[in-house]
């Protein structure tokens, strides 16, 4: 049964359903000196998203350092553009997200089926849209996954990834061409759960980055530009090649920043390099090569922490 979040909120405040302009999902006005605090919730959009719109205007009301009055406008914060930063939207929509999705519930979900099964199933069971439950996967996920929706021409309207890696997100807006060509070369080392069609178009594309198979599979020893001017000269035709080196250097070259600053490991930051790889749409075209874990290895082993 998911939470019945407008009792909640209505034993803190006064709630009401109203038309607001489309582009305000809701707002939450603070009251001191003993007057009830109100929130209103844009009666015109979906169910979920006034479920969460709710749980998050409580949040403002009863983090006991928000004050004044809140206006929301949840869609490009959800979309994955770091929701839940230190700031106070960042605080409420944790709390929206705990109060509507508890980390204990996610947890069992997650371990009982696939990341994109999970996801599925704790949006219908907490009543929580998708890019709810979205950010409450890679929250309470210990792995290394990429989370990514899209529209019904591939258009990229949302993507996520675990908070512990190095992974980068592809932009909102741009298109997933297919995806063979973004992320699909890792199989079978990545699994791919992949959920279509969605009662509305959209398709979330769920990854998880098996780090430690691909680490296990790849030579550690060797020079890494050998490795690449193989991989290069096998590739079918002219136009992939191109540019490939430049971009493959530059990759490993601003990885390179971070392992100085940090100090990472040998598989720390081959595991940066992979998430760095998958993410890049060219050098993500060599990585159906069989050698592509040993060129990464290798180039890890040549980025020394200062
Ligand atoms: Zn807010």
């Amino acid at each position: 049964m998911p939470i019945d979040v407008f009792s909640i909120a209505k034993a803190y405040a006064d709630v009401e359903f109203q038309s607001l302009p489309r582009s305000i999902d809701g707002f939450a006005v603070h009251r001191l000196h003993g007057k009830r605090s109100k929130i209103a919730i844009n009666r015109d959009t979906s169910p979920a998203r006034q479920r969460f719109t709710a749980a998050h205007e409580l949040g403002h009301i009863l983090i006991p350092w928000h004050s004044g009055m809140s206006v929301d406008t949840f869609d490009a914060a959800l979309a994955g553009d770091e929701p839940f930063g230190a700031d106070d939207e960042g605080e409420a929509n944790r709390f929206a997200a705990e109060l509507l999705l508890p980390a204990s519930q996610v947890r069992t979900a997650l371990r009982s089926s696939s990341m994109g099964k999970g996801i599925l199933q704790m949006r219908k069971t907490a009543e929580v849209s998708l890019e709810v439950a979205c950010l409450a996967a890679v929250a309470h996920s210990p792995e290394t996954h990429l989370l990514v929706v899209v529209d019904g021409v591939s258009r990229i309207i949302a993507a996520y990834r675990s908070s512990a890696s190095w992974i980068s997100r592809p932009a909102i807006g741009s298109r997933m061409e297919t995806p063979s060509t973004f992320f699909a070369p890792f199989q079978p080392e990545v699994q791919i759960a992949r959920v279509s069609p969605y009662e509305d178009s959209r398709t979330l594309y769920a990854w998880t980055i098996d780090s430690d198979s691909l680490w296990k599979t790849a030579g550690r020893t060797g020079d890494w530009r050998s490795t690449l001017a193989e991989i290069i000269a096998s590739l079918p035709n002219a136009e992939e090649k191109r540019g490939l080196r430049e971009s493959f250097s530059g990759m490993a070259g601003s990885a390179n920043n971070l392992v100085q600053r940090n100090s990472l490991s040998f598989k720390r930051r081959f595991e940066l390099l992979l998430h760095r790889a998958i993410s890049n749409a060219t050098v993500a075209r060599m990585a159906s090569h069989e050698k592509f874990p040993t060129l990464l290895a290798q180039r890890a082993r040549s980025l020394r922490p200062r």
